[in-house]
């Protein structure tokens, strides 16, 4: 099997990779439905309504149950990786960070929902639609950014720098940087880029979270491809096709962990195996889609970097 994707592929929030992010949405107003102990995005659901997919509304509106479309595991797992990042952003800013970079920010609703301290600005980051829809639903919701939030509209793999400082973004004040679902959507050289990137805009004391995802082992990737195709199946049936086994990019690549760590970031990881059992829900069964290896990632940039 082959990716769809290819350079310069665009979409919006109901197709290809776009449509990944109003699933990750769906399973945040799930999750926030059922327990808002770890997470709590009042947004996720008028998100999704807004996107128009019939079936996901549904879902996002506990219209129909989640049992056999949206598994209790992705569920568990979203509500721990909300947490994760939202404690990363909360403890960075404590710090006194005041400059936040969401890159592939999707349906994410940080900007309006964590209680940034006053004078943070949260950039956002992904493709035009997709920007541009979050923007103009929220607005129509008469949602209020809780920080000052400006976004560029830009592909990753080009050139976003140009694009963040047009935003008003500045390079010379510590940043606390976000990848968060996005590594595994990206060519291998691009995420290098990505990560070259983000290290060469980070100043001293600079913070990133991302996920580290272990290379494969022989017959990983196709238990994988055959998981998501498992998946995409379940859905079709509902008539909605995400086709996910073919939106990643596959083979080898630097894991990005190593990689930041390379580059001078000292970082600190929990797998999603460890995080699940550590906020007390159920471990991983079956896990084809290698999710409990998956590690996430946090840290600050040293002073002096190699
Ligand atoms: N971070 C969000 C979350 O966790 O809900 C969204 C994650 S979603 C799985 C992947 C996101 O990456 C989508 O919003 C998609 O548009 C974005 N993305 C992937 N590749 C991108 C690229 N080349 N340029 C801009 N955005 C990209």
């Amino acid at each position: 099997m082959t990716s769809t994707r290819h350079d310069g592929d665009t979409w919006d929030l109901a197709s290809s990779v776009g449509a990944t992010a109003t699933m990750a949405a769906v399973a945040r107003a799930i999750a926030t439905r059922a327990d808002r102990r770890l997470i709590d995005d009042p947004f996720a659901a008028p998100l999704v309504r807004a996107v128009g997919i019939d079936l996901l509304t549904r879902l996002a509106t506990g219209d129909v149950p989640p049992d056999g479309l949206v598994e209790q595991v992705a569920i568990d797992v979203a509500k721990v990786r909300a947490r994760f990042y939202d404690e990363f952003f909360l403890e960075a800013t404590n710090t006194g960070i005041t400059q936040v970079v969401i890159l592939a920010s999707g349906l994410d609703s940080r900007a309006y929902r964590l209680p940034w301290p006053i004078g943070t600005v949260v950039y956002e980051l992904d493709q035009p639609r997709v920007v541009e829809f979050k923007t103009r639903t929220l607005a129509a919701l008469g949602a209020v950014p809780t920080a000052d939030r400006r976004v560029a509209a830009v592909d990753l793999r080009d050139d976003w720098p140009a694009a963040l400082r047009a935003a008003g973004f500045d390079p010379a004040r510590p940043t606390a940087w976000s990848a968060e679902g996005l590594l595994g959507y990206l060519p291998p050289e691009a995420q290098d880029r990505l990560l070259d990137t983000v290290t060469e805009l980070s100043a001293p004391e600079s913070r990133v979270a991302t996920e580290n995802r272990p290379n494969p082992k022989p017959g990983d990737e196709d238990r994988t491809k055959e998981a998501l195709n498992r998946i995409s199946e379940r859905w079709r049936a509902h008539s909605f096709d995400p086709d996910m086994a073919r939106l990643r990019y596959y083979g080898e690549r630097n894991e990005a962990a190593p990689y930041l760590a390379d580059r001078g970031w000292a970082l600190t990881g929990i797998s999603v195996r460890d995080l699940l059992a550590a906020h007390g829900l159920p471990p991983l069964r079956d896990d084809d889609l290698r999710m409990g290896d998956v590690r996430y990632v946090s840290g600050v940039r040293n002073k002096t970097t190699k």
